[in-house]
Formats: structure tokens, C-alpha cells, sequence
């Protein structure tokens, strides 16, 4: 079982990632859980370089280098933990996935969403979550919630994130199947209990 949680920064989604990992153990499941960007050696070096600007003293990542350095954090990502981990029977839960660069890529910036679809297609070789938890709030709100110093994309202003976060609502009413979007102004433990009974179905199907 692939599940991922989606949504723009500050919405809680690491939280939720933990109470789903620990939920999943007590009943006996073996459960990787991993992160977008940086979930492998190659993808935190890419982290670096995509939060931090550390390879470059000019401000911008070029938009194509940007999406092209997620799908290689991507390609990585999948080659060397998800497939693994699914093929020993492991729930996978991954902190982002491909809809970010949807949302991000494309929804925040000036790449289309096919282009951004085409490339991500591509460097999973079509892995899809069977699950995504969308969760959903206002960016105003979920902004001031962080606790950390800002890294770059966090900084990237209001307008962007407000376009982000309603790519991610687009990207859930077309694929309904996979998604299940959850209002993240709930307590955590109502945001839990909604991520828990959806599971439980998942997993009795
Ligand atoms: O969720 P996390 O804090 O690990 O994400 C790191 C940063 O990268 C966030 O600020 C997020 O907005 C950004 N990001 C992005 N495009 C992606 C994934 C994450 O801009 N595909
Ligand atoms: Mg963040």
C-alpha cells in the first residue's frame, strides 16, 4: 500500500504522517516512512540545493532546472526506497509526492501541469499512490503555524502559495479516487480520525 499526504506548508501533514506510521505498526504492518524532497542520500544533497541555493550565488533556480532537480529527487526516491519497500510488502507513506510538483512546479509557477505531469510520469516510471490526503487549509493560517526559519519556497509569498494551494484542490476533484481531502482547521485528533477510518476501509479492500 502506497499512501501520500499533500497540502501547502504548515498544514500538519507530518503530524499526520506519525500517528498513521504508529497506527499501522501497533496492527502488525511493516511501514516505510519517507519525504519529498530528500528521502535518499542523492535526494538530501537536492534538498540542499533547492531550499538553500547552495551550489549558486544568483537568486533563481531556472523554473525547468527546478522541476528537473524534483524529478531527479524523484526518480531517485522511487528507484531506491519506494519500489523496494512495496515489493517487500511494506506500507509506504511518503511526506509529498508528485502532486507537489504539480502544485508547486506548475500551479505556483510558469510550467504547465502536463509538462510537469509528462516529466514526473517519467522519473517514477508511473508509480502512482494508491491513497493521497490532501490536507487543506488556508495558506494565511497554516503560514503561522511553522516553527522553523524559512526556507526559500516557504518565503516565496502569499500569491504563490494561495495558487498552490488551489492547484492542490484541482488536482483532488480529478482524481477522486486517489484523493480524500481533509479540512487541516480541524483539532489533529479530527484530521486523524477521518486519515484512520479511510485507512481501515483501505485496508479490508
Ligand atoms: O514539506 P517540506 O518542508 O519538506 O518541503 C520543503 C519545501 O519545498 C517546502 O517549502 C515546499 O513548499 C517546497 N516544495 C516545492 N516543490 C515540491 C516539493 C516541495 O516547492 N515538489
Ligand atoms: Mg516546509
Amino acid at each position: 500500500l502506497f499512501v501520500s499526504f499533500e497540502g501547502v506548508d504548515g498544514v500538519g501533514k507530518t503530524t499526520q504522517v506519525e500517528r498513521l506510521r504508529a497506527y499501522l505498526q501497533e496492527r502488525g504492518r511493516a511501514v516505510l516512512v519517507t519525504r519529498e524532497p530528500g528521502g535518499t542520500p542523492l535526494g538530501t544533497a537536492l534538498r540542499q540545493l533547492l531550499l538553500y541555493n547552495v551550489a549558486s550565488d544568483a537568486a533563481d533556480i531556472a523554473p525547468r532546472a527546478e522541476a528537473l532537480i524534483f524529478a531527479a529527487d524523484r526518480a531517485q526516491h522511487v528507484a531506491e526506497t519506494i519500489r523496494p519497500a512495496l515489493e517487500r510488502g511494506e506500507v509506504v507513506i511518503t511526506d509529498r509526492y508528485l502532486d507537489s510538483s504539480l502544485a508547486y512546479q506548475a500551479g505556483g509557477r510558469e510550467l504547465t501541469a502536463a509538462e510537469i505531469r509528462n516529466l514526473s510520469m517519467w522519473a517514477t516510471d508511473s508509480l502512482l499512490p494508491k491513497r493521497t490526503y490532501l490536507l487543506d487549509m488556508d495558506p494565511a493560517a497554516s503560514h503561522a503555524r511553522l516553527q522553523h526559519a524559512e526556507d526559500r519556497m516557504e518565503s516565496a509569498g502569499n500569491d504563490f502559495q494561495h495558487r498552490t494551494r488551489q492547484a492542490f484542490l484541482d488536482l483532488a476533484t480529478a482524481e477522486p479516487d486517489r484523493f480524500r481531502v481533509i479540512d487541516a482547521n480541524q483539532s489533529i485528533n479530527d484530521v486523524w480520525e477521518q486519515i484512520r477510518t479511510d485507512i481501515d476501509t483501505l485496508l479490508q479492500g
